[in-house]
This record gives structure tokens, sequence and C-alpha cells, in this order.
């Protein structure tokens, strides 16, 4: 039974960033406003330098800033509460997120295995970054028979994601997270798909969790925003230190409106996620189609570690249409209602047209030449965007 002290997300989510009292009038604007400031300034220069020893005492103490006042601190708390985890370092995008987890983590010399199936960007960052200043990545299957065999002396961090990025595998986060203890082995993982409640693999063992708050927490596509989570206090001092030197900043504006997107995240996420399987039970019975990727249908092979794991699903399905490149293309020209962009977990359904470079380096992927097409299932009706697939498949069958 949960006592008042401990409420359920959706109710968290409702009082978390509300104005304090004024202690004149008694009254306060529901919404704390966006703190935006880059000067802190002090009553005395004792309240100066008493943030030091706060700090010390484990207190959100600013000096300046760049770290973010009252704003900042409520949605780091909002995080937090959204992962199941005790500190919450903010980055100005999802990918900032995943660079300050590498580099908080990560010196000269070391080696990091990455999880094939994880964004596309982080290859970026290990080409342009990590290869430069002597960070070491190996690229494999997220999963522990394959990952231990490139396990070296110099490997300090494990990353993964959970379900995969184009192809929504899900990995066995438990058994990753006995993999890393045994290892010594810092556990990363990515769960931008799980923020909302519906996965916590800091609960299933992993140390850090990146998430991009852009996705379905902002939840309208008008703001990018980054998150790290971590319970340890050694993790957290490491990360602390790291943003700190990096010069990270992120506006109040945006951190406002993330406070705003989080407060109706849950609705938004299970209306999204029942459109989601509708839509993936849906693709599945058609003839045009050759399979569908999704872990919350049964017949996906992370059915299992998705019931075991995770509380609900979201709105991201990948389908594999039986037709030549061409006609996927008309297919996604045709849709009305699904936007053709990256990104997800805004209001608007989107698709992606995948190419096949970003699926070669998949070791799950097996369709071949098949066209890959990912989709976002957003707030719109659920039965427009089933008669848009359908009128959009028809351009497959004319071709
Ligand atoms: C979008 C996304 C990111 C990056 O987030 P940005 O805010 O766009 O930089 C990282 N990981 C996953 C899984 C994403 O979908």
């Amino acid at each position: 039974m949960k006592t008042p002290e401990q409420p359920k997300l959706d109710t968290y989510l409702q009082h978390v960033g509300m104005a304090e009292f004024d202690p004149h009038s008694g009254a306060a604007p529901v919404a704390l406003p966006p703190y935006r400031a880059s000067t802190v300034r002090f009553e005395s220069l004792a309240a100066l330098e008493q943030v030091g020893p706060r700090k010390a005492k484990g207190e959100r103490a600013v000096r300046y800033g760049r770290s973010g006042l009252d704003t900042h601190a409520a949605f780091e708390d909002a995080v937090c509460q959204l992962e199941g985890g005790r500190h919450a370092y903010l980055a100005s995008s999802g990918l900032a997120a995943i660079t300050l987890g590498f580099l908080s983590f990560l010196s000269q010399g070391d080696h990091v295995l990455v999880a094939d199936c994880a964004y596309g960007p982080v290859r970026t960052l290990d080409k342009s970054v990590l290869s430069r200043i002597g960070i070491q990545v190996t690229y494999c299957a997220g999963d522990v028979a394959a990952l231990q065999d490139h396990v070296t002396g110099q490997t300090r961090m494990l990353y993964v994601e959970s379900p995969g990025s184009l192809l929504l595998e899900m990995l066995d986060m438990r058994a990753l997270a006995a993999f890393a203890r045994e290892h010594n082995l810092i556990l990363v993982t990515d769960n931008t798909w799980g923020t909302g409640g519906i996965y916590q693999p800091l609960a299933l063992g992993a140390d850090v969790s990146v998430i991009a708050a852009t996705k379905y927490i902002g939840g309208h596509s008008d703001l990018m925003l980054g998150a790290v989570v971590v319970s340890d206090d050694g993790l957290a001092a490491q990360l602390d230190e790291t943003q700190y030197a990096l010069g990270y900043s992120v506006s109040a504006d945006d951190v406002w409106l993330a406070i705003r997107g989080a407060r109706t995240l849950p609705l938004r996420l299970q209306q999204s996620a029942a459109s989601g399987l509708a839509v993936a039970q849906w693709l599945q019975q058609h003839p045009l189609v050759e399979r569908v990727y999704f872990p919350a249908l049964p017949e996906d092979p992370g059915y299992a570690l998705w019931q075991r794991d995770c509380r609900g699903a979201n709105g991201l399905l990948s389908v594999q249409l039986r037709c030549s490149r061409a006609q996927a293309k008309a297919f996604v020209d045709a849709l009305t209602y699904f936007g053709i962009g990256y990104s997800w977990g805004g209001f608007e359904s989107l698709v992606q047209l995948v190419r096949p470079e970003q699926l070669a380096p998949h070791s799950y992927w097996t369709g071949g030449d098949h066209a890959l097409v990912r989709l976002y299932t957003g707030l719109e009706s659920c039965d427009d965007l089933i008669a848009d697939l359908s009128q959009a498949l028809t351009q497959i069958t004319a071709k």
C-alpha cells in the first residue's frame, strides 16, 4: 500500500514544480515560473560561503546560473522520479546527455562495449571525439554471450539501449547488469524509450540511465533536452564535475516546458501506446507486411522480456514491408497523418524510411533487402491512423 509520502507517478507529476506561497500574501501561482538567471545574487558573503558546505552535504546549492535554479531543480526531481534514481544531470539534448555519460566515466586508454542496436549518433560521437582522445569502442550484439568475447583488461563501461532504436529489440537488462558487475563495468543505458515509468533500467541493475526529454517528456516537438540519472553518489560526483567542467547549461524556459510536458506524460503515453499496439496488430495481418517489430506483441521475440521488465509500451514500431525500396518510398509519401521526420514522442504521428546503411550494423536485422519503415503513433484518432496506413499501402500494390 502506497503511503501519501510516496504518491503514484501520475499524482507526483501534478505536484512537482509548484510555486511556493508568498509569505506575505499567502498566495502563489500554481506552476513555478521559469527562473531565468545567469547571476545568482546573495544576501551576504556568509550566504555565499555556505554554498560549498551545503553542496558537500548533498544539497543542491548553486553559486552561478549555469547550473540552473528552482525550475531546474524541480525538473531534476521529476526525472529522478520517472527513472527511479537519486541524482539527475541535465544536458541541452539527448545526445549531449549521452556525451556527458561517456566523458564522465571514461579516460584515455579505456575501452567501452556498445550494443550495436544503440542510437545511431553514438557512432558519430565515437568517430569524431572518442577515437581522437584514445577511447576505444567495440560494437556487438547486446547479449552476454556476444559481449563476453570482447571484454579486455581496459574495458570500463558497457553502453546499451533497450529496446533498440530501430528494431525495438529487448535486451536482458538483469543479465547485462550481472555481467557488468562481474567484470567491474559501469552499465550505462539509453532509456529514452522507457521514459514515463514504463521501464526503469536502474531498478533492474543498470548504473546510469540516459534519456532524451526531447521525446515523450517534452511531448510537443518544440524543445531539445536530455538528462543523465544515477543513484550512486560516486557516479553522481563524476557527472557533477564533468557537467560543470564542460560548461553544460540548459535554458530555464526549456526546462519549464519540460515540466509542463511531464504533467500530461502518463496520459499521452497511454494514448500513444494504445494506438501503437492497435496499429502493430493491424499491420501484422496485412499481406504486404513481412514483420512488425514491437515488443508488446506476443509474436515479438522480445515479448517475454517486455512482460517481465516493462509496465507498458509506447507508440514506436518498425515495419518490414514486402516491397522494393522504391515502393516503400511511395508508401511513405502517400501517408497523410504520419509526417516525414526524425524523432518521436510528440503529439503528431511520424514516419521514417530507414536507410539500409543504418540497419547494416545491427546484428538483430535479418531482413536483407526488405524495406524497413519506423512509425510513431501520436495522439490522433487511431481509426484515422489505420485508415491512412491502409490507403498508403495501396500505393505499393499499384506500382
Ligand atoms: C532522440 C534520441 C536521442 C537523442 O535525443 P536528442 O534530444 O534528439 O539529442 C537519444 N536516444 C534515443 C533513443 C533517441 O530516440
